[in-house]
């Protein structure tokens, strides 16, 4: 009986563990979906406009750019879970004796410098950003591009979102900023649950609002990697005042996102052999803090 207990506990926690995976699947889906449906259906949303509706070739426009951002979420995300950061399988040197060089007495191995381990994914990881709790995976030296790039499309596809959202907003608040529209922006969930509106407006706003709310933290977590990203900085390092591994701008990018950085984030088709072996870095000052 403990036995089938601890083993459906183990289960549970996997399948927790997963859940912020399919959800955010659920919402990257549900949000180019209704977009989609804007496009070829409601846009624009209202009867009078109908004479300005669009041409052909304007809506296959939008909907090549929303399968163009789609396509590149779900394939740097792919890429992201699929590249291991992990010091498994990679011969580390042995000398184990440079400067910020550790040991690890978990993996029981020495670490290069800007190397951690990460108690969730059980392993050292070659310069380890963190631990991204949406994908359970850690960002490190080999799947930070496809990281980075995911952020990028999730930033400009929640952008898109916004704006062709921005209709529905207008289209609820035209009505009158009555009691019941402020009640409908605000919380969508309970105005279905208690059959004040229909589920079409549910859908409608409550996806509305899942992109200004998803924009904001995607914006945040965006604009923080950036301003990493240009001081050659992991979120580890951000703490610290000294910056030993900052080669200057351009140099840093060619660090982070390997040889091709200038065009890479195109698509994570692009080749872009990456700088170094994630043991050995390029420094600018002393390792050591200062006494
Ligand atoms: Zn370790
Ligand atoms: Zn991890």
């Amino acid at each position: 009986m403990t036995g089938l207990g601890s083993r459906l506990f183990c289960k549970v926690g996997k399948l927790c563990e997963q859940l912020p995976v399919f959800l955010n699947t659920f919402l990257v889906f549900s949000i180019t979906g209704e977009v989609s449906y804007l496009v070829l259906v409601a846009a624009p949303l209202e009867a009078e406009q109908q004479k300005t509706a669009w041409s052909s070739w304007w809506k296959a426009l939008h909907l090549l750019g929303q399968y163009f951002m789609l396509g590149n979420i779900c394939w740097n995300a792919f890429l992201f879970l699929k590249v291991s950061p992990s010091i498994k399988g990679v011969f580390l040197g042995g000398n184990g004796l440079g400067q910020g060089w550790r040991y690890c007495y978990t993996c029981e191995t020495h670490t290069p410098p800007r190397c951690s381990h990460c108690y969730d994914c059980k392993v050292c990881v070659l310069r380890r950003d963190h631990h991204c709790v949406f994908f359970g995976q850690c960002v490190g030296f080999r799947n930070y591009r496809y990281f980075l790039c995911c952020l990028l499309f999730m930033w400009l596809g929640l952008l898109y979102a916004m704006v062709m959202n921005a209709e529905v907003f207008i289209v609820i608040l035209k009505e009158g900023v009555t009691l019941h529209s402020i009640l409908l922006l605000l919380i969508p969930w309970i105005m279905l649950v208690s059959g004040q509106v229909s589920a079409r407006a549910f859908t409608f706003a409550f996806i509305a609002d899942t992109c200004v709310v998803g924009f904001l933290l995607v914006s945040a977590f965006f604009f923080f990697h950036l301003f990493l990203l240009f001081r050659g900085q992991t979120t580890r390092e951000w703490y610290s005042s000294r910056r030993p591994y900052n080669l200057g701008p351009v140099n840093n990018l060619r660090q982070m996102l390997g040889l091709r950085w200038y065009i890479c984030w195109l698509s994570p088709l692009i080749p872009s052999p990456l700088v170094g072996d994630g043991i050995n870095f390029q420094v600018t000052g002393s390792l050591e803090p200062c006494q």
